[in-house]
């Protein structure tokens, strides 16, 4: 299986916080059955920035380590870039890292909202050979509540990620079923786990797609499983026509 968003490398922001921490995240993987993981630190925050070149010297550190302790994962450079006006000069000046050098990048909003510039900078990416792939719209408050917002923007091209411990509702009821809603109505490509630690934020891959094949089948587990093989490679990855997720009824719910 691979990941294709997890915070493993060490000290680069609010996941593994030592090379301790990343051991112990890539042995959690192993029992997982995970043998590929593409390092998403947070590009910039208040406390910290992962600039393309940090990463790469990183992502190189980790894997020698983790090839002396015998732990037979590969680690994959990546970034999680926090949506902002100028990201394509920041991909054009070296800052921005899609991950492992292909046209994807992962994309992340703000909890709350979707920035009102994001299909015309989508649209720029995609002019620039770039493809967005947003990642945890199922827990972005805006995109719950007017879901038509992410049905546009994949309509135009992205892709989006759900995660793991989402399907498995370890952020509640309403953000679990919302990513089912977005499974069902084509508006979602990938999951990964965006593992922070062993603990509260861990991987869950194997219990989501236990979910999703017990509701959709073995196809839609292979879907999944094939698209995460195809993005790291830089390939075209599988996707649907996106429907609208329709409002229920306020009846349906008695
Ligand atoms: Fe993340």
């Amino acid at each position: 299986m691979i990941d294709i968003h997890c915070h493993i490398l060490p000290g680069a922001d609010d996941g593994a916080q030592s090379l301790s921490d990343s051991i112990n995240m890539a042995r959690k993987a192993v029992e997982q059955g995970i043998h590929t993981i593409v390092a998403s630190p947070h590009h910039l925050n208040n406390s910290y920035e992962n600039p393309k070149r940090q990463i790469l010297d990183r992502v190189k550190e980790l894997n020698q380590l983790l090839q002396q302790e015998n732990i037979d994962v590969k680690i994959l450079p990546g970034q999680e870039v926090r949506v902002y006006g100028d990201m394509l000069e920041g991909y054009t000046t070296g800052e921005i890292l899609p991950v492992n050098h292909t046209p994807y990048v992962l994309v992340e909003f703000p909890s709350n909202h979707v920035p009102r510039y994001t299909e015309k900078l989508f649209y720029d990416l995609q002019m620039n050979g770039l493809i967005p792939v947003i990642v945890h719209p199922e827990r972005n408050r805006e995109i719950i509540e007017r879901s038509d917002l992410l049905y546009q923007l994949v309509k135009k091209g992205a892709l989006t990620q759900i995660t793991a411990s989402s399907v498995c509702g370890d952020f509640g009821k309403k953000v679990k079923n919302f990513s089912l809603q977005l499974v069902d109505a084509n508006l979602t490509h990938f999951i990964a786990s965006d593992a922070h630690n062993i603990t509260n934020r861990t991987f869950k891959m194997r219990e989501a797609l236990a979910i999703i094949e017990k509701k959709y089948g073995n196809e839609l587990v292979y879907y999944f499983e094939e698209n995460a093989a195809l993005l790291i490679e830089g390939l075209s990855v599988y996707k649907e026509d996106p429907e609208r997720i329709k409002k229920k009824k306020i009846f349906n719910l008695f």
